[in-house]
């Protein structure tokens, strides 16, 4: 155990038996923190362990129900980010907070002083951003970015107030292990210059990589502060999760049946100059397979997966069939008929309705494709409420969802809670085809495993399905089939075992030379 005080360097933040109460739930209880000046501090925990509340509390958003927060050693009290700032604290949310229709300099205006220009903002903004190794276009419209980039954003808005303590709430789930490795850069340089990191993360080793410290909390409470670089995996897991992870489990899935999802030669026009094209995309998923699609950000994965969900039709009505039917002018509603189902990136906002009840959140995404199960009568329907609640309650008990009260709004949830709900709710349906798009972004060890063998346990029971993921660990965990995208071309799949993962970095770096494919089976002796 090491503390700021032992190495006699006053706390830049302390933090004194702070407590947050919601209802009678302590989400933080009692918790002691210490942040050295100069210091990248990690803050670790698995899922709602009481992150998101604690720094929620430190930047103003949150009142503490008890305890105290010293700046520099003085008490004070941190009633709005406004004051937080002001103290010279910034904050990378989890959640991003920006509005899509404005453009990137206008999303960091509006934090600002009203009084200082735009164009003087965006020049600061850019002059930052390259100073930090952050590539931004003040131009550009939000709507068009990467998480990537969104974050980006986040970090320059933060910067842009010369802050002395910077907190990042699980910055890295969003990105790319070169992404990662640049920020890792930024806060590096933050440090030093002098300025503190708080850095939430349930990522062991970029912890081990990159934190001087870490305090893991469990249940709301402080489990251990301790030097990460002393620690193993294990012992940092252990005081996270009281007990090692279970590993997920891929026995052989047996023989492939029947293509349940099949895409021939489609493309698909981007929507706005920003986005990308989807060039002759061509896959079949059979009965009892996982096709995972690695790729780095923003190379059109979110536009397969709006295409493959109906969201956005596309001209071509042949180049989709789901289980033999042709479906490319299909709509979202009628693949569902068809028996798919979808899990979309963006999980507040897209997959559920953060200030609706889970139960509401379960019936908006099934009232129709399910009608029969969760609405009666005529033509007014009358909803079955009853149904839907033993629907609710069944999902969370089957996907072990925690959360305060039977049926909390999904904003209440902590991320990964909310995401395998989320899930839940589309493998309650045995849907023969699962489209997932970065299932387990933001998501702890422990929700993360549970959620890919629920991936895997659903293509054994007979399904076709999808996962889109930007974690290459995630990809060999859960294929049994690997493609790779890339400025919106999708690769040949390959057995999972016969891909190494220099030849996935090689795909995802756009290298598509087909005269390549005949050696990919002599690669077996050098597979992951
Ligand atoms: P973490 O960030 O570590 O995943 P959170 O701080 O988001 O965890 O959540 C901690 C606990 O508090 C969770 O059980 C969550 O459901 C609960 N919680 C968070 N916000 C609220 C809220 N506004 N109302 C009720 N419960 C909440
Ligand atoms: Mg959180």
């Amino acid at each position: 155990m090491v503390s700021s005080q032992d190495q006699g360097e006053p706390s830049l933040l302390s933090v004194r038996g702070l407590t947050k109460l919601f209802g009678t739930f302590a989400a933080c209880d009692g918790i002691d923190l210490d942040i050295a000046p100069g210091e990248i501090h990690a803050l670790l925990g698995e899922n709602g362990a009481g992150k998101s509340t604690l720094v929620k509390m430190l930047f103003g958003v949150l009142q503490p129900s008890s305890g105290q927060i010293l700046w520099q050693g003085k008490p004070v009290s941190i009633s709005s980010p406004g004051q937080a700032r002001d103290l010279g604290i910034g904050m990378v949310f989890q959640h991003f907070s920006l509005f899509e229709a404005l453009t990137v300099g206008e999303n960091i205006a509006l934090s600002l002083d009203p009084k200082i220009s735009l164009s003087k903002i965006s020049e600061e903004a850019a002059s930052l951003s390259k100073a930090y190794g952050l590539p931004l276009d003040p131009k550009m419209h939000v709507a068009d970015l990467s998480v990537g980039e969104r974050q980006r954003i986040e970090i320059v808005r933060a910067l842009l107030q010369n802050p002395k303590l910077i907190i990042l709430d699980e910055p890295t789930s969003v990105l790319t292990p070169q992404e990662a490795d640049r920020l890792f850069e930024t806060l590096f340089k933050l440090k030093a210059e002098g300025r503190s990191v708080l850095y939430i993360s349930h990522r062991l080793d970029e912890v081990q990589r990159i934190c001087d410290r870490a305090t893991v909390l469990r249940h709301g409470k402080v489990t251990g502060v301790c030097d990460p670089r002393q620690e193993t995996p294990a012992s940092l897991a252990r005081m996270m999760v009281g007990s090692d992870v279970a590993a997920v489990h891929r026995e052989d899935l047996g023989t492939p049946g029947e293509v349940l999802l099949d895409v021939k030669s489609m493309s698909f026009a981007p929507r706005t100059p920003f986005a990308v094209s989807l060039k002759n995309v061509s896959m079949s998923v059979r009965a009892g397979e996982v096709l995972a699609i690695a790729g780095v950000a923003g190379n059109g994965q979110g536009e397969l997966f709006d295409v493959l969900s109906g969201e956005y039709p596309v001209a071509d009505h042949d180049a989709i069939k789901i289980r033999g039917t042709s479906v490319g002018r299909t709509r979202i509603n009628g693949r569902r008929l068809l028996g798919a189902g979808f899990v979309p990136e963006e999980r507040h906002g897209h997959a559920a309705v953060s200030q609706m009840s889970l139960s509401d959140n379960l019936l908006l995404a099934r009232a129709h494709s399910d009608r029969k199960a969760f609405l009666a009568g005529g033509l007014g329907k009358v909803i079955r409420h009853g149904a839907v609640k033993a629907a609710t309650a069944r999902i969370c008990q089957v996907m072990d969802v925690r959360k305060s009260g039977e049926d909390p709004t999904a904003g209440s949830l902590s991320g990964g809670n909310l995401q395998k709900f989320i899930v839940g709710r589309e493998l309650d349906r045995q849907p023969s085809v699962l489209v997932v798009n970065q299932p387990t972004w933001g998501v702890d060890a422990g929700a993360a495993s549970r959620i890919r063998q629920a991936l895997i346990d659903l293509a054994k029971s007979g399904s076709a399905v999808v996962v889109i993921s930007q974690d290459l660990d995630e990809i060999f965990e859960v294929a049994t089939s690997i493609a790779v995208i890339s400025e919106g071309r999708l690769s040949d799949a390959y057995p999972a075992g016969t891909l190494s993962l220099e030849r996935i970095g090689l795909l995802m770096g756009g290298i598509h030379d087909s005269t390549q494919h005949a050696s990919h089976a002599g690669e077996a002796a050098d597979a992951h």
